[in-house]
């Protein structure tokens, strides 16, 4: 409970207190509906953005597990269903080769590989959602500034000089975490020194629901398919370059990407902007401190290529509102350490072969040397032949449940 009447610098006291409204701190939060617990969320964005966010670019292809908790929260509902695509199919294609490594959704029973859904719708459901989450209060266009936290409690204060402290601390504030640093928890980042410029592009030949991975000699092409003649296109290039692909009009681009993609879809035509993100992959030492806990992106932020960073994120605001609800049905202390170690080792055991997986693949399709070149060539021939690698993959690909 809030303290009643405070005196200057006082703080006030909630059960838990989460840091950053992005997918996975609003999912987070939804996750812990019902529990009784008085959760404030501290956001740096206005509420207004919150709840109708900007197109970002982002097309987030998702598994069917985080399908299912995207369900579980009724954060799904609120998707419209004319936005969700689906990938049925999977190709990847090594430099200017016409041979393929083939991901084929009828090997894994389901109707499809996964669905894609726009990174803003997902903001704006996850928010609509989060609306309907009775016992949090949304402290939005506000910064955590700094923050600490001693045996019994965790605290932060706000740029306005407001002072909360909780016995619990989520932070959710993005790859870059502030409160992440603050609390001492040292991270492994490897700059990739690259960039990546995601737009959607409509096409005169149908997609067959196929996302392409194309891994050209100094750039990496992945086009996804959205509903009708339309994808998401994302390059990643050196971030040298990625100025000069920004910069090209219009036309030019579309006729490059038309080219690069051998015009397997015809002509193609971009729709609204271009948007570019650094690549930087971040992966936590450890997901908990002292009454303080990591999720999302603050925990793990994945090089985009092989599409798990919020999967991931889902997984681990899952998982920790699990242990948070079980603790507190005992009436056990919600920020205890045993209850957080345990959360991270469950998460980390899942991450961590994901991310070292993707970096190496990052690694060696990105390095254009002549060994690596026919490695990975040798790979996509391998994958197609050796059943069960290729069913692993796929296994990976969905993240099934059942
Ligand atoms: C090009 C691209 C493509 C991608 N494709 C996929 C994909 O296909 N599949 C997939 O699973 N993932 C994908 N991802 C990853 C996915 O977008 C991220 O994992 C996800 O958005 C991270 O969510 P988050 O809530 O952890 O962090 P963020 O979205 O970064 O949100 C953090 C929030 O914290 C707030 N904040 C930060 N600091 C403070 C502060 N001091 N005080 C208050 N608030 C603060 C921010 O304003 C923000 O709202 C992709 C990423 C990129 C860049």
């Amino acid at each position: 409970m809030k303290v009643a009447a405070l005196t200057e610098g006082q703080a006030e006291t909630y059960d838990l207190i989460v840091v950053g409204a992005g997918p996975a701190g609003l999912s987070f939060v939804r996750a812990l509906k019902g529990c009784g617990l008085d959760i404030a969320i501290v956001e740096q964005l206005p509420r207004s953005i919150l709840a109708d966010p900007p197109i970002d670019g982002r097309d987030i292809a998702l598994t069917h597990r985080s399908e299912g908790i995207l369900r579980d929260l009724e954060i799904w509902p609120h998707i419209p269903a004319k936005e969700v695509s689906f990938i049925r199919h999977a190709k990847v294609i090594n430099g200017g080769s016409s041979y393929a490594l083939h991901f084929d959704h009828r090997d894994t029973g389901k109707d499809y590989l996964g669905p894609m859904v726009a990174n803003n719708l997902i903001r704006r459901a996850a928010f609509a959602a989060f609306q309907e989450v009775a016992e949090v209060e949304l402290i939005d266009g506000r910064s955590v500034v700094a923050s600490g936290g001693n045996e019994e409690m965790a605290w932060v204060t706000l740029d306005n000089g407001r002072r909360l402290q909780a016995p619990l601390l989520v932070a959710a504030d993005s790859r870059f975490s502030e409160t992440r640093r603050r609390f001492g928890i040292a991270a492994r980042m490897r700059d990739f020194g690259r960039s990546c410029i995601v737009c959607r592009m409509d096409h005169d030949e149908g997609h067959g629901d196929t996302a392409f991975e194309c891994f050209h000699y100094g750039r990496t092409l992945a086009i996804l398919p959205l509903a009708g003649r339309r994808s998401s296109v994302v390059i990643t290039l050196p971030t040298d370059d990625a100025a000069e692909v920004m910069a090209l009009d219009e036309e030019a681009f579309n006729r490059d990407i038309a080219v690069r993609f051998t015009q397997r879809l015809g002509s193609m035509g971009l729709i609204g902007e271009r948007h570019i993100y650094p690549l930087v992959a971040v992966y936590a030492d450890r997901f908990f401190g002292r009454r303080f806990a990591l999720i999302g992106d603050a925990a793990v932020g994945m090089h985009p290529v092989t599409a798990h960073g919020f999967n991931l994120g889902l997984r681990s605001a899952a998982k920790l509102a699990g242990e948070i609800r079980a603790a507190h049905a005992q009436g056990a202390d919600i920020g205890a350490a045993r209850g957080l170690r345990r959360y991270h080792i469950a998460h980390d055991r899942v991450a961590r072969p994901i991310y070292l997986g993707t970096n190496i693949l990052v690694g060696l399709y990105t390095d254009d040397r002549r060994p690596a070149r026919i490695a990975r060539n040798a790979l996509l021939h391998l994958g197609n032949l050796l059943h069960p690698a290729r069913h692993a993959i796929m296994r990976q690909l969905t993240d099934k449940v059942a």
